[in-house]
């Protein structure tokens, strides 16, 4: 699955980390891959990224395997990340003259079976560039963040615009299969207002669980946690063990015969 919106400062890492963290306390093998050279999710689970260290990076463009770059997340059994360093702004150029350029993640998760995944989660880059075309390549499943705010909608025909390119040239089984909301301030009108727009437009892709602002999901990442074992009784982390349960059902119900 993945976590895509062209947008800065969504969810969109925060997403990927919690619901990956919720998802492996309910015993399920998980995979972040963090596509962002900021390399905050990395941060959030606690995975070495400094520069040097073989990341997504030489795995895009050096054709190292991803098994040799997936870490155990420190204290969170099932729980791996494959980390991304600085490096990984320069691939955006790089990959540029490369056989395949749109398709290297796509590759190198194929070549991957050595370790079995119940989901991997790619968390992407703030723009529609080349790692964000690898990232959609290589899913099955888009999952997009909005932000409850204002300009919230702004952007979204161009991101469901590349994902259907991405779906006729390089992947024909993508889907947006997920909108999640997040950052809902109840005490406002403007975030009831979006959300309201949000489900008529997308109906059942959006989760009816709503991820609130809450000042312990911002905290959890400089300790190197998710918020779901930084605080699990918070709202935010029961907004996220919500979301997965979501969408651990729907992935049931897609594979009942
Ligand atoms: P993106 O990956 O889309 O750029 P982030 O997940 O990094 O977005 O979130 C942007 C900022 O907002 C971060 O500082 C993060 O800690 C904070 N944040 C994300 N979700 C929440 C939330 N539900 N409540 C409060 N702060 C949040
Ligand atoms: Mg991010």
């Amino acid at each position: 699955m993945t976590v895509a919106n062209q947008k800065g400062g969504v969810g969109k890492t925060t997403t990927a980390v919690n619901l990956a963290a919720a998802l492996s306390m309910h015993g399920q093998r998980v995979l972040v891959v963090d596509l962002d050279p900021q390399g905050n999710a990395s941060t959030a689970l606690a995975t070495e990224h400094r520069a040097g260290v073989p990341s997504v990076y030489q795995v895009l463009v050096d054709d190292l395997a991803l098994s040799s770059i997936v870490t155990p997340v420190p204290d969170m059994p099932g729980l791996f990340c494959a980390p991304a360093t600085l490096d990984l702004a320069g691939a955006e150029i790089e990959l540029v003259p490369m056989v395949g350029r749109e398709t290297r993640l796509k590759r190198a998760l194929a070549n991957f079976e050595a370790m079995e995944f119940d989901y991997i989660l790619i968390d992407c880059p703030p723009s529609l560039g080349l790692l964000t075309v690898n990232a959609m390549a290589a899913a099955q499943e888009v999952l997009i963040p909005i932000q409850c705010e204002y300009y919230a909608l702004e952007g979204l025909t161009q991101l469901l615009q590349n994902v259907e390119l991405v779906r006729v040239h390089l992947n024909q089984t993508l889907s947006v299969s997920t909108i999640l909301l997040t950052m809902y301030d109840g005490r406002t009108r403007l975030a009831s207002q979006v959300a309201e727009e949000v489900r008529s437009h997308f109906g059942d892709t959006v989760l009816d669980a709503v991820i609130p602002r809450s000042v312990r999901v911002s905290e959890a990442p400089s300790y190197g946690q998710s918020v779901m074992t930084y605080d699990p009784g918070s709202s935010g982390a029961m907004a996220y063990m919500e979301a997965a349960r979501e969408i651990a059902y729907r992935a049931a119900a897609l594979h009942q015969p």
